[in-house]
């Protein structure tokens, strides 16, 4: 089964405004089997989508548009659905009822514009939406589906759901992709690749194929493998051993393959022994503290965190001393040290977590060029201090700076038990 995705907004065709609709679409399709071989963007005008959704007849088992579903003029999809293929809209009732009683719920007079949305190209069958005025809209005319969907996600997702559930699901012929996604911190994503590539170039040929796709973004590489499903074939014994080789293939820098992130695996460390942590952040800014803090629960065991930016911030809020930093500079593994420790020992945590880097534009020089980063895991007598060496822009360089230090304390807290001291 194949598919197109339409979303329509001139507001897309800006660049202020991104098409993620269409992700949660793909997704969704995928995994009841269904390919999708397009995406479109289309502004609001109804002679151009016409033009496309004609063009698809024919050409694609479904087509998905999002967005152009409102009550104004610039809202076309209803329009150009029934024009490409030549059928009148008529007034729906039952959506014209709901939709004034939304309005009478909420004490507001009905614009009479809103009746547009009440259209049905003759045939469709209306989905209603519990979150909006916008109806969604489904087409069953062979050999082209067609599924109207409206633009805010909030009300899209719901829909996209129901539709799929009711409708969709029965055209594919049963098989339904199976994904995995296994994450890696610490290795570039050649060095990732060179290790895994001759782990899963057997996978395309075996009984169950598993196609593998390589993201890569600062300091995080994810693989992708996806495998069928169907017809007596087992995706997920497939998966769950192609992901065990490709652990043994890359070892402890793989984080996660259940979707978790890197501060979810370092908080379920943290909770499972039972350690606090504290953490002092330079280059970062607060960026580390801030997706620590992204995990629920994580008042469990973050006990503090402190942005030093100057160095008199390091010496009064984190004791570190003047001398050490005169002697190595604000960005070195001593200063880095001595800031973890002081703001554990500050804290009374368990851990101790420091970064400290140069982000730039400026500020970089032979020996410690833009992106040196240096981090300290410190607990009890037990430390790990590194120096980083990151490529890019500022952006860049702080988001490397805050996975590293995140990948440093998730491997010392593997590599340690509970502190005893
Ligand atoms: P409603 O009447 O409820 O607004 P609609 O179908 O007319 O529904 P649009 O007016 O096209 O929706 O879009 C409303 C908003 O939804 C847009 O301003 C945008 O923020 C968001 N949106 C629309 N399409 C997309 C898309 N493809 N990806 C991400 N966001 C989108």
């Amino acid at each position: 089964m194949t598919a197109w995705i339409v979303a329509v907004g001139s507001e897309l065709l800006t660049p202020f405004h991104v098409d993620t609709n269409s992700l949660v679409i793909t997704e969704r399709l995928n995994a009841i089997g269904c390919r999708v071989t397009r995406k479109l963007v289309v502004g609001d005008d109804a002679v151009e989508l016409s033009r496309v959704l004609a063009g698809a007849v024919g050409e694609v088992d479904l087509v998905v548009c999002t967005g152009g579903l409102g009550p104004t003029a610039d809202d076309v999809t209803r329009d150009a659905l029934a024009g490409a293929l030549g059928l009148p809209l008529d007034a729906d009732e039952e959506v014209a009822r709901a939709i004034r009683a939304r309005f009478a719920r909420r004490g507001v007079p009905m614009p009479e514009i809103n009746m547009r949305q009440a259209l049905v190209p003759r045939g469709a069958i209306v989905l209603q939406n519990e979150h909006g005025t916008a109806p969604g809209l489904w087409l069953d005319r062979p050999p082209t589906r067609f599924l109207l969907l409206p633009g805010p996600a909030r009300e899209m997702t719901p829909l996209l759901e129901r539709a799929v559930a009711t409708h969709v699901a029965s055209l594919s012929d049963g098989t339904r992709l199976v994904r995995r996604v296994v994450k890696v911190a610490g290795r570039p994503e050649s060095d990732v690749d060179a290790r895994a590539q001759p782990v899963y170039a057997r996978w395309a040929s075996q009984d169950v194929p598993i196609e593998t796709t390589i993201l890569a973004s600062p300091g995080l590489v994810e693989l992708h493998l996806t495998a069928r499903e169907g017809q007596g074939q087992d995706a997920a014994a497939a998966l769950d051993a192609a992901v065990g080789e490709l652990r043994r293939a890359l070892g402890a820098s793989v984080f996660s393959d259940d979707r978790r992130s890197l501060e979810e695996v370092v908080g379920a460390l943290l909770g499972s022994t039972r350690q606090t942590l504290a953490v002092a952040e330079s280059c970062t800014g607060g960026l580390l503290t801030s997706r620590l803090t992204d995990v629920p629960g994580s008042s469990a065991y973050l006990n503090r965190s402190a942005v030093c930016y100057s160095n008199l911030a390091k010496i009064e809020w984190l004791s570190v001393p003047e001398a050490l930093i005169a002697e190595h500079g604000a960005v070195s593994e001593p200063v880095a040290r001595a800031m973890a420790e002081g703001v554990r020992a500050a804290a009374g945590a368990d851990l101790g977590l420091a970064v400290t880097g140069i982000a730039g534009p400026g500020g970089g020089s032979a020996e410690k060029p833009v992106g040196t980063v240096a981090i300290a895991v410190v607990a009890g007598r037990r430390e790990h201090v590194e120096t980083f060496h990151f490529a890019g822009g500022r952006a860049q360089v702080k988001e490397q700076a805050t996975r590293a230090g995140l990948n440093l304390l998730r491997q010392f807290l593997l590599d340690t038990v509970r502190p005893s001291d």
